[in-house]
């Protein structure tokens, strides 16, 4: 994996001078005045469009529209606020729109529980100067409407003093529109076969995996915004019986992983141990936190991950070798970054697992059995004590993307 990243870093490195050399070129050609208009729009201005804006507010990745088990369009995405004033300020409200069609309104609790500054963590909505915070989004429309090409913010901050004539107390920002992205959401096959599979930590609540946001590389990067971990309920819908120390005790163990699509794999491990469930692994590189993997190019920018297999590639796959959709590439097990075993699944737009970023993927067809009503549920799970699963929405699904809770057979 490691030279397959390098190699995509020379690339971009390539590229880059590419285009300073072309500049220079082009610095040599002084170039004319025309009176041409710079669009056949002619930009206009106007000292009213233009005002003081405490909080700078950028997006770290371009939404895509996502067709969910909850029969919503989903629009996942992550706001960047940077306080660039000298003094502290409080987000009293972060809403977003469609052309002024309210989409998603958070404030006091709601505001707070999808708001964490950078670096503390804290979901306190000040800043300090020079501070920032990232505000995890989910705006949703019911299946079937157009998607937005972009979307709208109105950011409330509230200023320790005025500043006349500045700003006053309260500063509505309407920072420039974000654009929701062209593209739709990959479909793909499920990696498992059977019944009783309940997505843990998927899409759209603040899971760990919306919160795996890493800074690596000098960028942010949130290649698990779409991650599932898959577990496998026993007759019971409990997530084991017997010894909770045993990975025999979890019926998630063992099972076959599938190939979601053709392509070949570009990436593994196989030699990562089993770790003890119903505890935490400490110790970890960066890279052992996905214990043996595989990553697969499905194509159009597409890359799978399949993390937390069973050691010592009982399937015997190869770099390189050319996958079929529903070949079984491995065994689910319980390495790496594991405290129960479970297939951790995303797709992502590079083939660094933790330097990507996270797409959306719908499953082609299923079953959906019920939903496990939240995500506390699904952590007393580790308890023993069989998951409560509520039968609204039972039925075939067809090119939806799973949310948290869902259970399903394949
Ligand atoms: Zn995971």
């Amino acid at each position: 994996m490691t030279r397959i990243v390098r190699t995509g870093e020379f690339t971009a490195f390539a590229f880059v001078v590419a285009l300073v050399l072309t500049g220079c070129t082009q610095g040599t050609q002084p170039v004319s005045p025309s009176s041409a208009p710079t669009s056949s729009a002619a930009p206009t201005y106007s000292p009213a469009q233009d005002s003081y804006t405490p909080v700078v507010v950028s997006v770290l990745n371009a939404p895509v529209a996502t067709a969910a088990t909850d029969e919503m369009l989903h629009l996942a995405y992550e706001l960047q606020l940077t306080n660039a004033s000298g003094v502290s300020v409080t987000i009293s409200s972060v809403t977003s729109d469609i052309a002024g069609v309210p989409l998603q309104s958070l404030q006091g609790d709601a505001l707070s529980a999808v708001f964490r500054a950078v670096g503390t963590g804290v979901s306190r909505p000040t800043l300090g100067p020079g501070q920032a915070a990232l505000v995890w989004m989910d705006g949703s429309l019911p299946v079937g409407s157009t998607a937005p090409t972009t979307i709208d913010h109105t950011i409330t901050v509230e200023m320790p003093e005025a500043n006349l004539p500045m700003y006053g107390t309260t500063v509505k920002e309407r920072p420039a529109a974000v654009p929701v992205s062209e593209t739709q959401p990959i479909e793909i096959s499920s990696p498992l076969r059977g019944s009783r599979w309940v997505d843990a930590n998927g899409c759209c609540d603040l899971t760990p995996h919306r919160l795996a946001i890493s800074h690596i590389n000098g960028q942010f990067n949130v290649p698990e915004r779409w991650a599932i971990d898959w577990v496998q309920l026993t007759g019971s819908n409990a997530l084991f019986s017997g010894d909770k120390t045993k990975l025999e005790s979890y019926p998630t163990y063992g099972n076959d992983i599938l190939a979601v699509a053709d392509g070949p794999i570009v990436a593994m491990t196989t030699d990562r141990p089993e770790q003890v469930p119903g505890t935490n692994p400490t110790g970890l590189t960066l890279d052992e936190f996905g214990g043996n993997y595989i990553v697969q190019d499905i194509g159009g920018g597409h890359f799978a991950f399949y993390a937390h297999l069973e050691p010592g590639n009982p399937k015997g796959v190869t770099v390189g070798q050319v996958l079929r959709q529903g070949d079984t590439i491995a065994l689910l097990g319980n390495t790496g970054n594991s405290d129960a075993p479970h297939l951790h699944f995303h797709i992502m737009d590079s083939p660094s697992p933790l330097a990507s970023n996270g797409l959306p993927f719908l499953i082609d067809h299923f079953t959906l059995s019920g939903t496990v009503p939240s995500a506390d549920d699904i952590e007393k799970g580790f308890d023993g004590t069989p998951y409560p699963i509520e039968p609204a929405g039972a039925g075939a699904r067809t090119a939806e993307a799973p949310l948290i809770g869902t259970v399903m057979t394949y």
